[in-house]
Parts: structure tokens; sequence; C-alpha cells
């Protein structure tokens, strides 16, 4: 061995009955076309992948079904030409016999490909666009894990990859699917490794399997020869496939506990990925099938086949000879990592890498669990190191500290520490509870911590409004104890403005500071803290400073002169008065008033005269009322009495009275027409024309007719002086003088 081929060994490790030849004598068989395909929507680790096609849809085989979902996950492909039936819930691959959302396809029997689009020369595309090819392909883990292949390889810029580990080791009893695919189709693998040395450029190539593979070996050596890749062989050991365990054996190196290859600048990829990414890029074909082993004691042709994802593992199985009789227990996987399938009806998935059909003999059911003798052989075997024993005991007592402080999740699952196990404890088992135990309890962590991360967050938010808003109010305080100040200081200013305007305002201030006042002591009574009793007593010099300024500001002002009596305390006098009169009048009829009722009437004398007094006061002080100007009314009356006198001496001259009858109706008349004139003259407006009708060889009639003539245009002037006469009356009034003149002319001619 060169210095170049050196290999390490790996602590513990178990050598179980290989069974390999069962399935490795025959070469890879084409899987019939299913009538029914179920493609799981989550066939990786990561998000399941969104369904892109509806039911009735047909598709050709490689058209994409589903989208990615995110990052961490990777698209479906049509395994062949046919019609959507269902997308829903559907068997699903695992021990718990649970469904799963998938696509369900019908085949049309044809096999019809999409249009590929093949990149033989892809040496000249960039990173990006082989991953992106490797993405859409759909590309995934074949070699069990199913972790998205593009995520795994989009190098961290920080983390350059100086060794590409490809795994063919494939160390699990009875799966040859990887020794198969190396033996027949070396030539693709090594493209696949061309491409990946192409995207990383690492600066070493390591291919490990392990001795039990010779015609792959060679077939990858063959492969290889023009390359620098290297091809190192060691010796068979189960489980020198896991991931840190090959990078362990090749370069002597251990990946740090719970760290990844990258971590060390080392990258692993398994050989059936590496011919499904030459696939993806050199052919432009996504990843729709897989090799496959059948094996078992209960299948009459066991081998490995080529089938496509979706095939119902029962067609399969019947494929390579089923004997339904025999079979006593349905793997998929290997013996030592793979799980129990609860029904022939689930789907292969794109990290089925075995079906195991066993028969009770060779399989038999483990015996009854015992206690742990504390042999210590599981911990010889352990090829992570760990404590076997140490971690089931802490994960019966569900001490979850314990076991993340002994490395549980170091622990591959290997199931080499429940092999050796004489007490036959199902030890992998447990550590896989308590794994998923500790990832839901740390999930609920992760929440409550986000929930108590947003709940402080919002305290603080809180906490900086209530702050701005005291920054606020103490501003508004400070500016209002300086308007005071500013106030008593400068009473020149103040006497400028109104001095009704400056009392209001300093009221307001006065006011709005003891409101902040108030407030403020009240958060303090809630809340005895040095901010609030210094805000307090900010505020209370402020609120002093106001209500001095106030309290000089109305001594300043001028005092306020006495009200006059208004109307309602004059009427009120007057009406007590007229009711105390009224009382004392009905008791002043008694004529023979007793003791009480002349007690009675002096109190009333005595109330009435208090009251005559005060109504004698407030009439006093009550403005003079102003003169008023004769209206409409008095002039009216005073007409209507000028005409009346005048009609009763002419009543009096028409019936022959004497002088000394018609005397003093001439009197009258006169004093009618003085009255006339002081009302025309009281109201500002010049005295009417008056008409004297006593002229003699003037004839009643026309008298009459000049009359209403010479009252119909002293009215119509009056109006038209009046400026807030309605349109109306005016109108009237000249209708008026117009029939009056008009009836006066027609009598004249
Ligand atoms: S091998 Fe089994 S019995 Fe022995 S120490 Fe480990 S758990 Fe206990
Ligand atoms: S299952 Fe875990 S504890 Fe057991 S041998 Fe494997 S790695 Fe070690």
């Amino acid at each position: 061995m060169s210095a170049q081929e050196k290999i390490w060994d790996i602590p513990g490790g178990i050598h179980p009955a290989e069974r390999k030849e069962l399935s490795n004598r025959t070469p890879i068989q084409q899987a019939p076309l299913p009538k029914r395909l179920v493609l799981p929507l989550g066939q990786h680790i990561g998000a399941v992948a969104e369904p892109c096609v509806v039911v009735g849809q047909r598709v050709r085989k490689g058209e994409k079904i589903a989208e990615a979902n995110g990052f961490v996950s990777a698209p479906l492909h049509a395994p062949t030409s046919g019609t959507v039936s269902f997308i829903g819930p559907q068997p699903y691959p695992h021990v718990s016999g649970m469904l799963a959302p998938a696509v369900v396809i019908d085949s049309d029997g044809l096999d019809e490909w999409v249009d590929l689009t093949p990149h033989g020369d892809y040496r000249h595309m960039a990173s990006a666009e082989l991953l992106a090819l490797i993405r859409e392909a759909g590309i995934s883990g074949l070699g069990g894990a199913g972790f998205p292949t593009a995520v795994k390889l989009t190098a961290r810029p920080t983390q350059k990859i100086h060794t590409l580990i490809i795994n063919g080791t494939e160390c699990e009893p009875y799966i040859t699917a990887d020794d198969l695919l190396m033996r027949e189709r070396a030539g693709e693998l090594v493209s696949g490794i061309d491409i990946l040395v192409q995207l990383i450029q690492p600066d070493q190539v390591l291919i490990g399997i392990e001795d039990n593979k010779p015609e792959a070996i060679a077939a990858v050596r063959g492969a290889c020869s023009e390359r620098s890749y290297q091809v190192r062989v060691f010796p068979t050991k189960y489980p020198s496939g896991g991931e840190k365990q090959l990078i362990q054996i090749l370069t002597g190196v251990e990946v740090p506990s719970g760290g990844l290859p990258a971590d060390i600048g080392i990258l692993c990829q398994n050989v059936g990925t590496c011919t499904a990414i030459h696939d993806a890029v050199v052919l432009g074909k996504p990843l729709i099938s897989r090799i496959t082993t059948l094996t078992g004691e209960a299948l009459a042709r066991p081998g490995n086949v080529e089938a496509l994802l979706g095939t119902p593992v029962g067609e399969l199985l019947e494929f390579a000879g089923l004997d339904t009789g025999k079979l006593n227990r349905l793997i998929m996987g290997g013996p030592m990592m793979g799980f129990t399938l609860p029904s022939l009806e689930v789907p292969l998935i794109k990290t089925s890498n075995c079906l195991l059909a066993s028969t009770a003999v060779e399989l038999p059911p483990p015996p009854p669990a015992m206690p742990c003798i504390r042999c210590g052989e599981c911990a010889e075997a352990c090829p992570a190191s760990l404590l076997p024993q140490q971690l089931h005991f802490f994960a019966l007592g569900q001490e979850h500290e314990q076991l993340k402080a002994h490395n549980l999740f170091d622990c591959i699952e290997c199931g080499a520490c429940a092999y050796v196990c004489p007490s036959s404890i199902p030890l992998v088992q447990y550590y896989r509870a308590a794994k998923a135990e500790i990832r839901e309890l740390e999930q609920k962590q992760l929440k409550a911590e986000h929930s108590k991360q947003r709940f402080e967050q919002r305290q603080e938010r809180l906490r900086r409004a209530e702050e701005q808003k005291e920054a606020e109010r103490k501003a508004r305080a400070e500016k209002a104890a300086r308007a005071k100040a500013a106030q008593a200081e400068a009473p020149a200013v103040a006497a400028a403005a109104p001095a009704d305007e400056a009392l209001k305002k300093l009221k307001i201030e006065a006011s709005m500071a003891q409101v902040a006042l108030k407030k403020a002591e009240k958060q303090l009574a809630a809340h005895d803290t040095p901010e609030l009793q210094a805000q307090v007593a900010e505020l209370r010099a402020a609120a002093e400073a106001a209500q001095k300024a106030l309290t000089n500001a109305q001594a300043a002002a001028p005092a306020p002169t006495p009200k006059p009596a208004g109307d309602e305390a004059l009427k009120k006098a007057k009406i007590d008065a007229a009711m105390l009169k009224a009382q004392l009048r009905k008791l002043e009829k008694i004529e023979n008033p007793d003791d009480d009722q002349q007690a009675e009437l002096a109190r009333l004398r005595q109330q009435l005269e208090a009251a005559e007094k005060a109504l004698a006061d407030l009439e006093s002080q009550a403005p003079a009322p102003a003169a008023k100007p004769a209206g409409d009314d008095t002039l009216k009356k005073a007409k209507v009495e000028l005409a009346m006198k005048r009609a009763e001496l002419k009543k009096a001259e028409k019936a022959g009275a004497d002088e000394a009858d018609l005397q003093p109706l001439r009197a009258a008349l006169a004093a009618a027409e003085q009255a006339l004139h002081a009302a025309e003259a009281a109201s500002g407006k010049p005295a009417p024309e008056l008409v004297r009708t006593e002229r003699p060889g003037v004839d009643e009639k026309f008298k009459a007719l000049k009359t209403e003539v010479a009252f119909a245009r002293a009215d119509l002037r009056k109006l038209e002086r009046d400026e807030s006469a309605a349109g109306e009356a005016l109108e009237q009034a000249r209708t008026r003088l117009a029939e009056a003149e008009r009836k006066l002319a027609e009598y004249q001619t």
C-alpha cells in the first residue's frame, strides 16, 4: 500500500453476516412499468414539495409535477407519462404506516419523455448554472439520508472544500445496489464526479470502497484511470459507510462532535448521487428512478432493479418472485438501519436503497429484552465512541441534559450496540425516541423564547413611548411656567394685550398646570419612584408660578364696574312689590282684623315698603330709558285723534251748534293738530303737510278727496324715507296715492 493509499481504522464496529451474495450475482434489471405510481411530496429532508399539476392533467416522463418549496427542498418529476389521477394522502414508507401527501399518476404505457436538454458541454458552464441543473433535477442523497444535493453543494464562502469523498462503501448487510451500480455504471459515476470536481474544485478526490466488492473496485479504477481520483479500498466492517466513519477511515481526521464534514473542508457524496448528477447534467434527465436491491429469502429471484420512483413495493417484490407464505418481515433498507414496512402498498422513494423480504428463520424476532448487565460490549462496538449503556439509562430517565452531555446526537443509529447486546435491549429505539423528545422540547423552547423576545420587545417599546410622553408633558409644563414667569416680569407687555384676554390666558395656564400636577401626583401615588418625585416637584413649582402670575394679573386689573340692575332684577322687584301690594289690599279689606291679622298687616306693609324701596333703587340704577321716537303707532294715534276731533267739529257745525258749543271743539281740534305736530317732531320726520279744512267755499266731498290724497302722499313719503320699508308696502302706498289723485281729478273735472 502506497503512502497515498493509507487508510485509518475506526473505533468499534461489527461483522454481521453480509448476505450480499443473495443479490449481487445478477445484473441490474429494469423493473416493469407500473400501472399506477404514487409520488410522495416529501421524499427528501426539508420542506415537502408543492404540486404544480392538477388532477386530470396529462404529464410526460420527466415533466415536473411538484416544485421545491424552499431552499432545503427538492422538486419532483413524473417517472412516466400518464395522467394525474389524484393529489392527496397516500401510503408512505414509514414504520408507523402513516399517510402522506402525494401525486398519483396513472401510466398510459407510452413512457413518453419530455424534450430533454442535455449539457454534454457543461465544462463551460458556471457553477451557479450547474447547481441550478442539479437542483431542478430533484436530486437528493441516494445513500439513504435524502438531503437535497444542491443544498449540500452550495459552498459557504468561508469554507474551502479540499477533499471530495465518494462513498461506495455500502457496508450494511444484504444491500448491493451501489455495488452493482459501480460495476455497471462506473463511467457515469466518474462523469458525475467530474461535474462535482468542476463545481467545488477540491484538492483531492477519494473514492472509498470496502474490500468485499472486487468487481466494483476494478470497474471504478478502470473508469478513473485517466484521472487523479484515488480509489481507496479498506477492510469490510460495519458501519464503515457512515459519513463520519468513512472520512476517518480515508483521512484519519475526525469530524468534531456536533460538526459537519464541511467544517473540516471535506464533502461526501454517495456513488448513486454522483450518477444521478451525471444523468441530470450530461443527459438532462431528472431523478425519476433509482437502483434498488430486492433481497431476502422470501424472494425467488433476488437482485437489483432500476425502478421508477413511485412504484408500489408489492409490484417490485412480485417481480422478484415474492413468496408471501415465507415472508415474515419486510424491511425498507438493510437489517441494521432499515425499518419494517407495515404494508406492500407503499411506493419506492428516492431514499429506498433496498427491500428486504426476510423469512422468520432468516431474521428471527429478537428475544425479550433483559436488564443491562453492564458488560460494556455495546461501548466496544460503538463506532462513535459513545457509552450506549449510559445513554440507555439516561433515555429511560428522560435525562435530556445528560443525554446531550453524553453526545447522544453523535449516535448514527447504526445499531451496532444493540447487535452485540447480550440482553437484547433495543438500544437504538431508545435513542431515536430520546432524540425526538429533545428535538420537540427544543422546538417548544425556541417558540417560547421567540414569544418571550417579542414580549420583551413590546415592553421596551411601551417603556420608550411612556418616557417620550413624560418628556413631552414635562416640556409643556416648563413652557407654561416660562410663559407665566415672562408675563409676571413684563406687565407692560401683558397690559398691551387686551386685559380680558390676558387674564383668560393666565387662568387657562394656571388650570392646565394644576391638572398636570394632579396627574403626576396620581402617578406618584401609584409608583413612588425618584423620577416621579422630581417631576411632581417641578410641576408643583410650575403650578405655583402660574397661580402667582394669575393672582398678580387679577390684582392689577381694574375693578369691575357695578352692573346696572338688569331687566330681570327690575322685573322681579316689580312683581314682588305688586304681589305684596295685592296681599296687603286683601288684608286691608277685613273690617275687624284680629291681632294676628294686624301683625300680618304690619309685616306686609314693612315688606312692601322695603320692596318699593328696592324697586326704586333698581329703577334709579337703571339707565334712563332713551326718549323713544314716536313710532308709527303714536303718529297714527295722533292722526286718528285729529280726524275724530275734526269730525266732531264738522258734525257740530252741521248740526247748527252755537259758538259756545263749537269753541271747545275747535280748541280740541287745535290741540289734536298740535299733538300730531309733536308726534311728527318726536319722530324726527318733517311734519306732514296739513290741509286746512275750514276754508270756506270748499265742499265736503272735495275736501275728503284732497285729504285722502294728502294722507296717501304723506304715508308714501314716510315709507320712502324708511330704508327698512318693505317693497310691497311701498307699492301699496303708491297705488293708494295714485287712486286718491285719480278720484280727486275725476271729481274736479
Ligand atoms: S451491551 Fe447491553 S447489557 Fe451490555 S452494557 Fe451494553 S446495554 Fe448493558
Ligand atoms: S447506535 Fe449509536 S450508540 Fe449504538 S453503536 Fe451505533 S452509534 Fe453507537
